[in-house]
Order: C-alpha cells, then structure tokens, then sequence
C-alpha cells in the first residue's frame, strides 16, 4: 500500500508533463528521475549492411560493455530492406492494410537484431534480442506512423541484471490495442532515445555513417565542419529546415527528456557530435549551420478581398486538411484586395488545390497558383538571440550573388529565406563562406563584418 501510494505520488507530475506533450508520452515514471550508468547505442541501416558491419558493431558494443556499461542497443533495418519491403508489398496491393504493412516493416529491425546477437555470442558475450513489442514499447494505434505513448522496460531490466546486453528492433512497438505498429520512416532514432529516457541512461550514442553533425551537408560544401557541440534547439531547427541527421521526433524526445545525445560515426572512432541542453556559461557559436529544403512548394492566392477574418478562413481550412503550412506573407493590398503566398510541403499540393477550389466562391479571391521551383534556405544558431546584424548580412550576401528573396521567416535562433531552387545549392555554399562556418576560431568581427 505505501509503495502503491509512493509510486502514486511520483507518477503525477510526470504522468501530468507527459500529458501536456504533443509528441511522445514516455511512461515508467516513477523510476525515470535517476541517472543510471547504462548506454543506449544505436546503429543505422548502413551500420549493418553486411556481416562485416555486423561483426564491427559488436565489437563497438562489447567495448562499451568491457568499460563497465551496462548496453542497450537499438539497430535500424539493413541497407535498403525497408525500402525493399515496401517495394515487395506493392509489387501485390496498391493499397496494402496498414496494419500488414506494419507486421511487413517490422521484420527488417528484427533481422539486424538477432544477427548482432548472434556475433555478440561469437565474441564471448551474453546478448539477448527483443522485438519492440517485449522492450515495452507501447504505442497508440496509427499504423505505420504510431507515437510512443509508454515504455515498461521490465524485460529490459531483467535482462540487463542477468548481465546480458539486450538488443531492441528499433521502429517498432505494440499498439493499446496489442497489434504490432511502427514509427514512420527514420523511426528508430526515436526507439533509442525514448528508451534512454525511460531506463535514466547516462548517454544515448547514435552511430551512423557520418562522423557528427555538419555546419552544412558536406556533399554540397565541401568545407563544412564538424561541430563538436550543438544544441538540440539549434539541431531541431537544422532537422525541421531539411538537416537530415535524425528523426526529428527522436531530438523533441531527447530535448523535453534532456538526454545527452551523440552522434558518431560507426566506422571510426571519431568522438563525434554532443547534442545536448545550452548551458548559461557557454559561449555560442552566432551561427551553427546552414540548410536547404526543395521540397515546398509556394502557394499564392491572387486578388483576396482584404477583409477581416479572410486569413483565418484560409488557414483554417488548410489547417482542417492537415496541411503543414510554413512561411507566409500577405503583400500591401491595392483597391481592396491583397495577395497572400505560403509554402507547404510539395506533398501536400492535391490537397491545398482542393481546399482552395472549395473555397473560390465564398471567399471571393481571383485565383490562386502553384509553384514548385522554390526552395528554404535557412540559417541556425543559438547566438543569433545576442548578435544584431545577421539578417542583414544574409540578404546582402543572397543579392551579391544575383538571389532574389521571395519569403522570409525569422525565430529567434534562425532565418529562413524562400528563394528560387536553382539557387539553392549557391546560397548555401556562399552563406557557409561568408559567415565563415569552416573556420571554428573565427572571432564575432570576422563573422560580422
Ligand atoms: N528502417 C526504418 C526506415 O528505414 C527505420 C529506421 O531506419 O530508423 O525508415
Ligand atoms: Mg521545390
């Protein structure tokens, strides 16, 4: 009865923030608050494409092991297989049961799972794998893009005191409704840090086929750098501006929860990159990085009487149809009518063009029109919060390079610029040189003259 009462108490004001959360509820809470000197590691898809890789991770994982940790790891399917099991699934439905996709989806994480036990074994050590659904990974019931609602990591435990390493498929849980679910593609970087989070692990590390986070896609400017530290709102704000580093969800979890996360590389032994909560006494770097996205597209309305409460019924209607709406403006209006522009997601246009033919009439607007050839480039960092002038640099360093700036969009640790797509990969290339992101000594005159 006093433990039932104590477990009780405990639970509220985390049961209470967890409910609050539009993300992730993550659950055993009355055990949450300690810090445990268990390491969660993750493995990519590439991090097991063969059994060279296979055979590599384990011995990643013993040394973590040999060091005195006890290890939870979760790995991602191998190579291309999700890929290749959404091909085989078409290949017989064009529209296959979300419920079977998932039970399809699911196996890939459960293949690389059992593999890295079996050469955990060869080298001398206990392992044990465990599908999503026995790590306790509770999930709602959206097929294929199900959020963490729980974790009861008692097999885990239990596991980790017999002093096995216990392997999770990642991506994957069980649903309330006890039907197996995933998480949306990229979604065992989320399994890894929900499940640091909820076993109080000291660290979740998550190996991949780059060495940390980059002051730009390295592909595209060759000079881009390592970044040592990030902080997760600037890695949130790099992620949601078309960073692909981890899931997006995976670094809300780490950020609510305050996980320390690190990405590193799992061919080399490079320290990588700390994600982890800005401290006061930090000296920001003004700026952490610069990103692109092709994917929106540019939606504008010609000619909308500029009346009141005209915007709220467009964005309304969008927001109704599930449409992610971005940057938006609303120029001058002349004789009574403005024009109103927005991105959203290119994947979202059939949608948009429906809710916006729906609502011609009522609304009273001349047309509106469709525009793909955009793209968002967007620069990040924490000390923009202290440092006038970088918007101002940015939209000269854009015109000296002939960019024309279509939208912008500020918060406080980033801008954001719509510009022609053709140009993306110019304004990148001469934002990373102008603000001087290879360069780690930089100083602030430097950066801002
Ligand atoms: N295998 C899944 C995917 O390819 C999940 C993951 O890799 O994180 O999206
Ligand atoms: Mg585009």
């Amino acid at each position: 009865m006093a433990d039932e009462a104590r477990i009780q108490q405990n639970k509220s004001p985390v049961a209470e923030e967890a409910l609050g959360s539009q993300y992730v509820v993550i659950g055993e809470p009355e055990r949450k608050a300690e810090r445990t000197n268990i390491i969660v590691m993750k493995f990519g898809g590439t991090s097991v494409a063969d059994a060279t890789c296979i055979r590599r991770v384990a011995n990643k994982i013993v040394d973590a092991r040999k060091k005195g940790h006890p290890v939870v790891v979760v790995v991602s399917a191998r190579g291309d297989t999700t890929d290749d099991l959404i091909k085989m699934a078409h290949e017989i439905s064009d529209n296959p049961p979300a419920r079977e996709m998932d039970m399809l989806l699911s196996t890939g994480e459960r293949i690389s799972a059992a593999l890295v036990v079996m050469a955990i074994h060869e080298l001398g050590y206990k392992a044990v794998s465990l599908t999503g659904s026995q790590a306790g990974i509770v999930t709602d019931t959206e097929h294929t893009k199900a959020k963490i609602l729980d974790i009861k990591p008692h097999r885990i435990r239990q596991a980790l005191d017999e002093d096995q390493i216990v392997l999770v498929a990642g991506f994957q849980g069980v649903s309330t409704d006890q039907n197996v679910t995933t998480l949306g593609r990229g979604g065992s970087d989320t399994t890894a840090v929900a499940l640091a989070a909820a076993l109080g692990a000291e660290a979740c590390v998550i190996f991949t086929d780059v060495d940390g986070v980059y002051t730009a896609d390295p592909r595209v400017v060759p000079e881009a750098r390592k970044l040592d530290f990030v902080s997760s709102d600037e890695v949130l704000e790099l992620t949601a501006s078309g960073a692909k580093v981890m899931m997006l969800r995976s670094i809300e979890v780490a950020r609510r929860f305050d996980v320390p996360l690190w990405v590193r590389s799992s061919f080399t032994d490079a320290p990588g990159t700390l994600i982890g909560q800005e401290e006061k006494s930090m000296e920001h770097a003004i700026i952490s990085g610069v990103t692109y996205a092709l994917d929106d597209a540019k939606v504008t309305i010609h000619d909308l009487p500029d009346r009141i409460g005209e915007a709220a019924r467009v964005f309304t209607a969008l927001a109704k149809a599930n449409v992610n709406v971005d940057v938006i403006i609303q120029n001058v209006s002349a004789q009574g009518k403005a024009d109103i522009s927005f991105t959203a997601p290119e994947g979202d246009l059939p949608k948009i063009t429906t809710v916006l033919t729906g609502l011609k009439d009522e609304l009273q607007f001349a047309s509106f029109d469709l525009d793909k050839e955009v793209a968002k480039v967007t620069l990040v960092g924490a000390g923009m919060k202290t440092y006038p002038g970088i918007a101002a640099k940015m939209f000269e360093v854009l015109a000296e390079n002939g960019i024309n700036l279509e939208m912008i969009s500020t918060s406080s640790i980033k801008i954001s610029c719509v510009i022609r797509e053709q140009h993306a990969e110019t304004a990148i290339r001469a934002l990373h040189a102008a603000f001087k992101l290879h360069d780690d000594m930089a100083t602030r005159e430097e950066i801002l003259s």
